[in-house]
């Protein structure tokens, strides 16, 4: 018998206490499941992907295990992108509020080396970072990993697909062999299952896949002539009309391609690929997020690892081979309780994908043809707020609360009209709703953040 509150478990009352001010009131299922076994030092491989509370499972494992006063890296997270290195970094900060005094420092390519270094120099007790700049650290004698007792491989089914085995292998022989190690992975290829036998000592297993598919996830599939992929994806737009959308396609090309295929059709669209500089993936992730772009056309890798809610409709521009993949796709739709769809365009070269996925699901696949559906060429889909970057950020000490004061002070802003912020460390980026667009323009001509002019662009 699992129970589901956290108190359950053998973990001060401070650390519940901070759950709770979290809104951690319940375990989530794979905190139900694997959370007994962390804490009970043993090794883990979990079957669970991003959403699922995955990295409170690690987290709340491995902070029991840090001592502040040992000035030394105890606890090493491997993830395979700067921006999941980046959301567990934060959730990581979050749950260790109850326990004073411990540091975390990020390792992630794109960001000054120097930097990191002399977080390690003063003494990190964690470190969460991608392979490859993990390795620069090793090799250049910056980093020690002696002291580890706790491994944690996020996502390592993409990190194995990013070519980072020898790496990853390479650091992992930098830790002692007395330590836990905990692998989560969405998919199981045999790399994974070989890596689990060589880096895991008698693991448990949990699984949490694929809990709600079938409940809340309206799943069809729309054959079409390849000549006509585009077009259908413009009906499936006019037809469901999503107010926010995640289309997959195969290659960085298509991606652009489509992207800019519907905005030349009035629907407001991103790319996001690997082939992006980190300043522009950043940007593009924030316009998502903070709702200035209502629709992110990716590859299954810079998909990876986003923490995207509620997102209303997930759409296959082109079908996987593997249908584990499908079922990750779509996934991130109609979650916590929300219905989400999922729409697939798919040729008839392609129809055994199709039936692949069928077999996979152990459940028919709804298939009608493009023909179906609605057409309503007027439609046009538009992002109710639109991003401002401003010159100043983290190292100018600006701080969320600061941006806000003058756009609902000075500018004359009321708060309603702002929606997210996001400090990095020379700008900043503010989601203001679009009738508000030419006030904080103005605004900013003469205006100032913290007594210091700022310069402010609105993101095209
Ligand atoms: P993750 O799968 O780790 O990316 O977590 C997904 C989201 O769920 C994050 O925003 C967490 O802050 C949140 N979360 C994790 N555990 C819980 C919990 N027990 N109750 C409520 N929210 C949670």
């Amino acid at each position: 018998m699992t129970s589901n509150s956290f108190s359950s478990l053998p973990i001060s009352s401070a650390f519940v206490a901070n759950l709770d001010s979290l809104g951690y009131k319940k375990m989530t299922a794979i905190q139900a499941q694997g959370l007994p076994h962390v804490l009970q030092g043993k090794d883990l491989i979990a079957k669970a992907k991003t959403g699922s509370g995955k990295t409170a499972t690690f987290g709340i494992g491995l902070l029991q295990k840090i001592n502040p006063r040992f000035f030394g890296v105890q606890a090493l997270v491997l993830c395979p992108t700067r921006e999941l290195a980046d959301q567990v970094g934060k959730e990581l900060r979050k749950l260790a509020r109850s326990t004073p005094n411990i540091k975390l420092v990020l390792l992630c390519g794109g960001k000054p080396f120097a930097a990191q270094k002399g977080s390690l120099e003063h003494g990190a007790h964690i470190a969460v970072g991608t392979p490859g700049r993990i390795q620069d650290h090793l090799t250049r004698g910056t980093l020690i990993l002696t002291g580890v007792n706790t491994l944690v491989l996020d996502e390592a089914d993409r990190m194995l697909d990013m070519g980072f085995l020898d790496v990853i292998t390479e650091i992992i022989a930098e830790t002692p062999k007395a330590r836990q190690t905990l692998l989560f992975s969405a998919t199981y290829p045999d790399l994974i299952t070989k890596m689990c036998r060589t880096i895991l000592q008698e693991p448990v297993t949990v699984s949490v896949e694929a809990e709600h598919h079938d409940t809340v996830i309206e799943q069809t599939f729309y054959q079409v002539k390849n000549q006509q992929r585009k077009n259908a994806l413009l009906g499936l737009f006019e037809h469901y009309q999503p107010e926010t959308a995640l289309v997959f396609c195969h290659t960085k090309i298509q991606c652009d391609e489509v992207a800019r295929y519907l905005q030349e059709h009035q629907i407001e669209a991103l790319a996001i690929h690997g082939d992006l500089e980190q300043r522009e993936r950043d940007q593009v992730l924030v316009r998502f997020t903070n709702h200035s772009c209502p629709v992110l056309v990716a590859t299954d890798l810079a998909a990876r690892g986003l923490d995207i809610k509620s997102l209303q409709a997930v759409i296959n521009f082109e079908l996987p081979h593997d249908p584990e993949i499908y079922v990750h796709r779509i996934g991130r739709t109609g979650r916590a309780g929300e219905t989400g769809i999922a729409l697939s365009l798919f040729t008839e070269q392609e129809h055994l994908r199709v039936k692949a996925i069928e077999t996979f699901q152990n459940k028919p696949s709804r298939c009608d043809t493009g023909e179906s559906l609605q057409p309503n060429p007027g439609f046009t889909l538009q992002a109710p707020m639109v991003t401002i970057q401003l010159d100043s950020g983290r190292k100018n000490k600006i701080r969320p609360g600061d941006l806000l004061g003058a756009l609902t002070g000075d500018a004359g802003l009321s708060g309603s009209q702002i929606g997210k912020i996001d400090i990095f460390d020379i700008s900043s980026y503010v989601a203001v709703e679009r009738s508000a667009l030419s006030q904080v323009l103005k605004y900013f001509t003469n205006g100032k953040v913290k007594g210091r002019s700022v310069r402010a662009r609105k993101i095209i």
